[in-house]
């Protein structure tokens, strides 16, 4: 008994992802299908967030907090609202948002580097 409530704290102390299956930006945006009916609020917009689509009505959850959102106003901004709700997430205190976007913009640059490595081989 006593050691269960020793190993809750520490998992929320690093801050370990609820569900790690959702990790992945693409993972999350697979989940929004036909029944997402916000029209005005784009699918990529809410998977970078951190959220993904329970399949149910507007309900989006937090893949790293679990935390719940729902009833979405055309105003919302979903990385606003989820920092709103759940300020203490590890997916917002630790940035994870930010590295999704660096990966994007940093692979253009990054392939320039391959040829040094091919004569180092000759
Ligand atoms: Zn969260």
């Amino acid at each position: 008994m006593l050691s269960n409530k020793v190993t809750t704290t520490q998992l929320q102390y690093k801050m370990l992802p609820k569900r790690p299956e959702f990790e992945e930006y693409t993972v999350r945006l697979n989940t929004f299908n036909e029944k997402w009916q916000v029209d005005f609020l784009k699918p990529e917009l809410v998977a970078r967030a951190g959220l993904w689509y329970i399949g149910e009505e507007d309900r989006v959850r937090c893949y790293f907090c679990g935390g719940g959102l729902r009833r979405w106003e055309p105003k919302d901004d979903p990385l606003k609202e989820h920092k709103r709700l759940f300020p203490t997430c590890g997916f917002l205190t630790m940035k994870l948002y930010e590295r999704e976007t660096d990966n994007h913009e940093g692979k253009a640059t990054q392939t320039f580097g391959s040829e040094g490595n091919q004569k180092s081989k000759l």
